[in-house]
């Protein structure tokens, strides 16, 4: 049953029951619930092969946690809070991390 396995990637909530309701007796299902990568993309960050670690760092900077391994969906709180939040996330994340500011040191031969 939906109602069990339906998990907010971002906060770990299930749904509200309005939703539960609002889910079962309309066709709108968990329309308002969303997959974190339509989230992303409309933030100018698309979930793609090449940038999974920044995203998942970008992630877990938004949710204090890693992603799963399988993304599924953002329940519409942590939708907004990563809309408004990613965009700065983001610029931040543009600097280099430790890294790639790693400086090689020459064996010193005295
Ligand atoms: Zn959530």
């Amino acid at each position: 049953m939906l109602l069990n396995t339906l998990r907010c990637d971002g906060c770990g909530r299930g749904p509200k029951l309005i939703e539960w309701l609002r889910a079962e007796f309309t066709s709108d299902g968990y329309a308002e619930w969303r997959h974190p990568g339509r989230i992303f993309r409309e933030a100018g960050i698309p979930l793609s092969y090449e940038n999974k670690d920044r995203c998942a760092r970008l992630f877990e900077a938004l949710f204090g946690h890693p992603p799963p391994e399988e993304m599924a969906y953002l329940c519409p709180e942590c939708q907004e809070w990563a809309l408004r939040e990613l965009p700065g996330l983001a610029a931040l994340d543009k600097n280099p991390g430790p890294e790639d500011r790693t400086i090689h040191q020459q064996p010193y031969y005295g």
